[in-house]
């Protein structure tokens, strides 16, 4: 085996060692280790991380109270699978996570190891519940990468191609994008014209008596960072309420104060059948979580969904360590706070430059609408070159979704660097061979 100490043998190795599919292509770095919001690469080179590893990083890098914890767990028993006997800390941990759940505490848990299994869990849990076979969710959508989580998302051909059949009797329909409202509507006019297409539905061909749940991310991730309407969160809550369909939320990327509240969904004052969540659940260690009313939760029996090593002692120890720091640290308090300083900047930039659309997003769970996709891939590739970590959704919105620590001197700087990377740009100083580097999704 050859040694990798630096970015570039890290990097051709893995091409030739990991199957493609697990990468979406950026310039090529690797990281050796982190602090915070900052990150360092295997040349010594460092990053603010406006990523957080996917959202996953929410509590920041290198967090020695979370890693003494681990370390203690891992001492004195790593893990006993909870499929046939108890351990304390998931138990512990589930208490917590229901105290969080908005509402009453008639909640339970159900452990998988990641977001996307989670999201399999809430599929069969609302089959087992309602004894109803059809899923509705929405374009644009990303569920995840479990053949159900495949099934019930809508953001890319490469997720279904070559895959057969997948889970039959899903229905997409339009989530409400208002910035690009295909009705031509305004916040004035609008009469939720994109709901009513699937009421139409319900009056035509999908009989709602039929329909199992309604998956709905709270804010849209990785279609851009969109954040649908009050009025349209709580009607589609309603209109599940009148049919009895579940209104499960896909917190996954937006859990975890990302968005200024605890979860997403709590901005719109709704209360979900199902929560499901994964990325930061775990307290950088892996974690998927499906919890809800009680009745719901214990609609399967067992082994209808069950992992040897979900809800493992060592990853709930790192994430309790977590919930004391969120708490002790205000972290949900934090991102809303930073955000609106963020998305502020942002404003600010807009002003002064055309190419900037559109700025928008929760705390900081920020989208940044440029022209489009070339203009988009240069200024990544340069604020990449300039030590920040930076991607993009869709094909043109800068994803901006650091860990909830970053500090205001690391946000002031990201600008900077941004702002740099956008006079480059136009000034012709960023070169077309750098769009064979970075293909987006
Ligand atoms: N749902 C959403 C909204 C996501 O952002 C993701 C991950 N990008 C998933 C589901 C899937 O989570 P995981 O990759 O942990 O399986």
């Amino acid at each position: 085996m050859n040694s990798l100490s630096t970015n570039k043998e890290i990097c051709a190795r893995e091409s030739e060692v990991l199957a493609k599919t697990q990468k979406i292509p950026y310039c090529p770095i690797s990281f050796k280790s982190g602090k915070g919001a900052l990150l360092y690469d295997y040349d010594g080179k460092e990053y603010i991380d406006l990523l957080a590893s996917a959202s996953s990083a929410n509590i920041g890098h290198g967090n020695e109270e979370v890693a003494e914890a681990v370390k203690e767990q891992m001492t004195n028993l790593a893990q006993y699978t909870i499929a046939y006997f108890s351990c304390k800390e998931p138990v512990e941990y589930a208490e917590k996570l229901i105290e969080l759940y908005p509402g009453d505490n008639n909640k339970k848990v159900l452990y998988s190891t990641t977001g996307s299994e989670s999201i399999d869990a809430a599929i069969k849990l609302a089959k087992g519940y309602t004894g109803r076979n059809k899923i509705i969710s929405f374009n644009g959508a990303y569920h995840g990468s479990t053949l159900g989580a495949i099934s019930i998302s809508a953001i890319s051909l490469n997720m279904r191609r070559k895959m057969g059949s997948l889970m039959p009797d899903v229905h997409h329909f339009n989530y409400p994008v208002c910035i690009r409202c295909p009705y031509g509507k305004c916040e004035e006019s609008c009469n939720l014209e994109c709901l009513k297409e699937i009421e139409n539905a319900f009056n035509l061909y999908l009989a709602p008596e039929e329909v199992a749940a309604i998956f709905f991310e709270p804010i849209a991730g990785d279609a851009g960072i969109i954040v649908p309407p009050k009025k349209y969160v709580q009607a589609l809550s309603e209109l599940c309420k009148k049919h009895g369909i579940l209104f499960i939320v896909d917190e996954i990327q937006q859990a975890w104060g990302r968005s200024g509240k605890f979860f997403a969904i709590e901005n719109f004052d709704v209360e979900p059948d199902i929560i499901v969540m994964g990325k930061s659940s775990g307290g950088g260690l892996p974690m998927g979580v499906t919890m809800g009313k009680t009745e719901i939760m214990d609609s399967l029996d067992a082994p209808a969904h069950l992992f040897t090593l979900a809800g493992n002692s060592t990853v709930c120890a790192a994430a309790l360590k977590m919930v004391e720091i969120f708490e002790r640290d205000g972290l949900v308090e934090q991102s809303k706070v930073k955000g609106e300083y963020f998305k502020n900047k942002f404003l600010e930039l807009q002003k002064k430059y055309d190419i900037i659309k559109d700025v928008r997003g929760l705390g900081l769970s920020i989208g940044v609408d440029l022209t489009d996709k070339v203009t988009t891939t240069k200024i990544i590739y340069q604020c990449q070159q300039n030590g920040l970590v930076l991607i993009s959704l869709g094909e043109s919105t800068l994803r901006v979704q650091p860990p909830l620590v970053i500090t205001y001197e690391q946000i002031d700087k990201s600008i900077e660097i941004i702002e740099q990377a956008i006079k480059d740009f136009l000034d012709g100083k960023i070169p077309d061979e750098v769009l064979s580097v970075i293909n987006g999704w």
